[in-house]
């Protein structure tokens, strides 16, 4: 019995997008990253924090009723949150009667979300699946991957991780042990580019990509091609080339652009970025395929 806890944002049943077979998604809150194509926004601060979703509030005025910040009003005017002096209080959410206030994350323990997971046990086995502990970014939080990855190893269930690769290396290689799998996203080779469009270098990216191929066997690797970020034939190549030079790589994703998502950072009181409308066309995407198969890397997946 473990009481470990950890940030964890949500968990998503039936998904067969994260890894083989059905599975079972356990997404952690926090990510060093700040890709602004991002699908989950809310995932990226560390801590618990509010979300407004608009589409279901039925302006009742309970939340402006009860937050310190707001002076009383006449006519509720809808879930506007006062995000400068917001404190992430959650008195608001509970009275917040449809579910238009929400907080973003909640600390479970490892036996919480053993217990979530294991419900899905028989899909599991039917289906060659497991757990994937995603993000964010797991690795923000190692000691808790750590405590669910052994407490999945004794279930038997099978594993895996689904990381940027952004951590120390010693925390991930003293998980990877522990997991059946790594998902490992990359975005650019060029350093320039990569730190433009993510916010970080990707060196210790790259670096502890290859440290991992030297102790594992079953790293699946995954591009998303983003206009204007790498989908041009240089970075692919680059992307490529590199990728083929990595031990342990089994497969390659690539996973087309798109805007989802967009609309997220407003429900957590942040300006997200403009967003090409733009998505990498079916010919894109088959010819980037080409170009990896090209190196010798002969699984590779268009998605
Ligand atoms: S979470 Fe923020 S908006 Fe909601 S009641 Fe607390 S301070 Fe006000
Ligand atoms: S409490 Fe919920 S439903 Fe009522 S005004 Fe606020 S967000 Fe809308």
């Amino acid at each position: 019995m473990t009481r470990l806890q950890g940030n964890v944002f949500n968990i998503q049943r039936y998904s067969v997008k994260d890894g083989p077979g059905i599975r079972t998604t356990v997404f952690l809150k926090g990510c060093p990253l700040r890709c602004w194509w991002c699908h989950n926004p809310e995932s990226q601060s560390k801590g618990i924090e509010l979300a407004i979703n608009p589409a279901v509030c039925v302006e009742c005025g309970g939340c402006w009723g009860v937050c310190p910040h707001n002076e009383p009003v006449a006519e509720c005017t809808g879930p506007l949150a006062d995000w400068a002096h917001c404190t992430q209080c959650g008195e608001c959410v509970e009275v917040c009667p449809t579910g238009g206030r929400t907080m973003m994350g909640s600390l479970m323990t490892v036996d919480e979300v053993m217990a979530a997971v294991l419900k899905d046990r028989l899909f599991f086995e039917d289906s060659g699946g497991g757990i994937t502990l995603s993000g964010g970014e797991p690795m923000v939080q190692p000691e808790f991957v750590r405590g669910v990855l052994a407490a999945c190893r004794q279930q038997e269930l099978r594993t895996a991780i689904d990381t940027c690769g952004y951590c120390q290396q010693d925390d991930l290689l003293s998980v990877a042990p522990l997991a059946d799998l790594f998902l490992y996203d990359l975005k650019a080779m060029d350093e320039q580019t990569h730190r433009e469009h993510t916010g970080v270098s990707n060196t210790r990216i790259l670096d502890n990509l290859v440290a991992l191929g030297k102790v594992h066997s079953n790293i699946w690797i995954r591009v998303p091609i983003v206009p204007g970020v790498n989908d041009h034939a240089s970075e692919l190549e680059a992307l490529a080339r590199f990728a083929s030079t990595v031990d342990g790589i089994r497969r390659v994703d690539l996973l087309t652009y798109h805007q989802l998502g967009s609309h997220k950072h407003e429900r957590i009181g942040k300006q997200g970025s403009e967003r090409p409308e733009a998505v990498p066309t079916a010919e894109v995407m088959q010819s980037a395929a080409e170009l990896f198969r090209s190196h010798g890397l002969t699984e590779v997946h268009v998605s």
